[in-house]
């Protein structure tokens, strides 16, 4: 069996792990970032963790990155989590390490995962969504992430308010400053979305309709999503994505009352390891 090593890249963490081509985890490994130490630094933590898992017969590296990033040049060019400019990360990776390297953006690399080891794994055209402190979108046709000219599926960017509050874009009104972690937070004038998930699992009222408000946002972005791609699958996944049962009601409704037809099935996604298994799924990428 050839195996396939998969390194999540993250600002705080780098989850690294030697995975087979059925998406199994044999090994899987974790260590600090340490962004605030530079580019070296964080280029040497990627390549020790990479041989703490290294085992056998190796087919490619795959990387999940926050971007934005060229995912054919392998350019990251400037993350606001880690210090890369413009840094070439998979020609050092393969002058390092003389292994194929495959490059993407995380949410892309969620899309994937979930295309082909996750909730998207009988079908072809899969959109996934990631809720963290932004909003990622990925969108994958026959196992292939549609990339655009580089820069398809920023899903989080997409207006679906025009004079709405500013985003880090600097548009207004984007989908992202009203369901990412930041948005949930100003929904409920205040504190961080853990203690709002937790008083909302207490039941309290205004921590219910906070999340009730973020669905009905998050359904108007999906209904646009649905008329522009019209996908079998829309997987939604991110940390913010615990709070499903807490918004997925209305987010449905909206999408009801606004898509023409029947809406495509849209599901919470279930992959424990979608970082690592995406970066991976990027070898197996056609
Ligand atoms: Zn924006």
């Amino acid at each position: 069996m050839q195996n396939i090593i998969a390194v999540d890249l993250g600002g705080t963490n780098i989850k690294t792990a030697l995975i087979n081509s059925n998406g199994k985890i044999i090994k899987k490994y974790e260590t600090s970032t340490e962004a605030k130490k530079g580019t070296k630094a964080v280029i040497n933590n990627i390549i020790s963790s990479i041989k703490h898992i290294k085992k056998g017969k190796i087919i490619g590296i795959g990387i999940g990155s926050p971007g934005p990033l060229n995912h054919k040049t392998g350019v990251i060019t400037n993350p606001v989590n880690l210090p890369f400019r413009d840094t070439p990360l998979k020609d050092i990776m393969e002058k390092k390490l003389k292994l194929k390297t495959f490059l993407d953006n995380d949410a892309n690399c969620f899309a994937l995962a979930e295309a082909m080891f996750g909730s998207g794994k009988y079908y072809e055209n899969v959109v996934g969504i990631t809720l963290g402190t932004g909003v990622g979108g990925g969108i994958v046709i026959n196992k292939n992430i549609y990339h655009g000219r580089n820069n398809a599926a920023e899903l989080g960017h997409t207006t679906i308010k025009y004079d709405g509050p500013k985003s880090r874009c600097g548009n207004n009104g984007c989908i992202e400053t009203h369901v990412s972690a930041r948005g949930i937070t100003a929904l409920y004038s205040g504190s961080d979305p853990l203690s709002i998930q937790n008083l909302a699992f207490k039941g309290e009222r205004k921590a219910l309709e906070t999340y009730n408000k973020m669905g009905y946002y998050l359904g108007i972005g999906l209904t646009n999503i649905s008329y522009a791609l019209d996908p079998d699958i829309i997987v939604i996944g991110g940390k913010i994505s615990n709070s499903w049962k807490f918004f997925n009601k209305s987010m449905n409704k909206a999408i009801k009352e606004r898509y023409f037809t029947k809406p495509c099935k849209i599901v919470k996604s279930n992959l424990k390891e979608a970082g690592v298994l995406g970066a991976a799924a990027l070898v197996l990428e056609k």
